[in-house]
C-alpha cells in the first residue's frame, strides 16, 4: 500500500539555489563536493553558507531575470526628432 504525503519531503529536484542571482556554488568532482553560499540574506555581511538544497526561498532571483532599471539602460529612446520613420518595415 503507498502512502502519498502532499507537501512532504522533495527527492530529486535540482536545489532553487543553482538558478538564483545571490548564489555561488562550487561544485568538486565527488557529488559530496559541494558549496553554496548565499549573498542574498537581508543584513548578512558576508555570503551564508547554505547547508541543503533548498526547495523553497523567498529572496531566489533567478538568473535570467532582468530589472528595470536594466532594462531602461538598454532601451532605445525614441524621441522622434529625427526624420525616420519608426514602426516595421513593409514591402
Ligand atoms: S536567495 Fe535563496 S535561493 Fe537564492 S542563493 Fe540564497 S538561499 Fe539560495
Amino acid at each position: 500500500m503507498n502512502i502519498n504525503v502532499y507537501g512532504g519531503t522533495a527527492k530529486g529536484c535540482e536545489s532553487l539555489c543553482n538558478s538564483c542571482r545571490f548564489s555561488l556554488c562550487v561544485q568538486g568532482f565527488a557529488d559530496s563536493q559541494e558549496m553554496v553560499f548565499c549573498g542574498g540574506v537581508p543584513g548578512a555581511q558576508v555570503p551564508v553558507i547554505i547547508k541543503w538544497p533548498v526547495a523553497r526561498c523567498n529572496m531566489h532571483i533567478g538568473n535570467d531575470f532582468i530589472s528595470k532599471d536594466q532594462l531602461e539602460k538598454s532601451a532605445v529612446i525614441l524621441d522622434g526628432t529625427h526624420n525616420r520613420v519608426t514602426g516595421f518595415k513593409t514591402d
